[in-house]
């Protein structure tokens, strides 16, 4: 089925300075660095998608408060024009636009802004909420739901969740195909577009969060289950060959390569 007028618009929501001292950096280095935080849009006939939602707003003002016990290994910075509410604006999109948000994962920097879409559907792995995890891990999950995470959040915020136990093709037409790639964190999910001009395009996620990941097997520190994360990291080495363009994570390298919103890849 031809689905006419897809976008992937690439939203720059902000950065993460990591710290040297930073025990997930997907990169061994002694230098502190600059890691993008994207957020994507896909334009599809039968609903828009996100995928992703970014920091959580309040780190525009405040990052000791959203982000409290991380700071000695990291510091966010989040512009007002970075909230994703604006950077949808700029191309035209308000939250009632958006049908469906798909969650790479419920951490911070990714999980942050589920509050400013109560209307759409959230796509999330079962076991993204549903596995317990030890209080080290908990962590990098954003308040106020460190503890119980993002179950009861959101349910009062967001009128729909979807929970998914594996991959997913979204709209039936493998357009849009959710593929699930755990390790970094329960239920990790990845994303799979398929354009009619640039071909397929990976979307890797924190699964792939670096090129090095992918290159060198590397797993950072902070990882849920290194076993899986190796064996998702092979599933995405095998897509890579079939796609166009594979978009890591938090790559500083190949992010200024990219083509940001407003310009978007058809
Ligand atoms: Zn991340």
């Amino acid at each position: 089925m031809m689905a006419p007028g897809m976008r992937l618009y690439v939203l720059d929501l902000g950065s993460i300075v990591l710290y040297p001292t930073c025990s997930m950096a997907a990169r061994p280095c002694s230098a502190e660095y600059r890691i993008p935080v994207p957020a994507f849009l896909i334009t599809h006939p039968a609903g828009n998608v996100l995928y992703d939602t970014g920091m959580d707003p309040s780190t525009i003002d405040d990052p000791v408060a959203a982000w409290g016990p991380l700071m000695d290994q990291l510091m966010p910075d989040m512009k007002p024009q970075d909230h994703i509410v604006k950077r949808l604006a700029t191309i035209g999109f308000s939250p009632d636009d958006i049908s469906y948000v798909v969650l790479s994962h419920l951490h911070s920097d990714h999980a942050g802004g589920i509050c400013l879409f109560p209307d759409a559907e959230f796509i999330v792995q079962r076991a993204e909420l549903e596995t317990t995890m030890p209080d080290g891990a908990n962590l990098f999950y954003p308040e106020p739901y460190r503890v119980a995470r993002l179950d009861e959040t959101l349910a009062e915020c967001v009128r729909s969740v979807r929970l998914l136990d594996g991959d997913e093709d979204l709209f039936g037409d493998g357009r849009v195909v959710v593929v699930s790639t755990p390790g970094h964190a329960p239920g990790h999910q990845s994303l799979l577009v398929r354009l009619d001009h640039t071909g397929d395009v990976l979307i890797a996620g924190d699964a792939g969060s670096d090129s090095g990941q992918l290159e060198d097997m590397v797993i950072p520190g902070g990882t849920w289950r290194p076993d899986l994360l190796r064996h998702s990291i092979a599933r995405l080495r095998d897509l890579r060959e079939k796609s166009a363009l594979i978009i890591y994570g938090h790559d500083p390298d190949l992010w200024p390569t990219l083509k940001h919103s407003p310009e978007y890849y058809d």
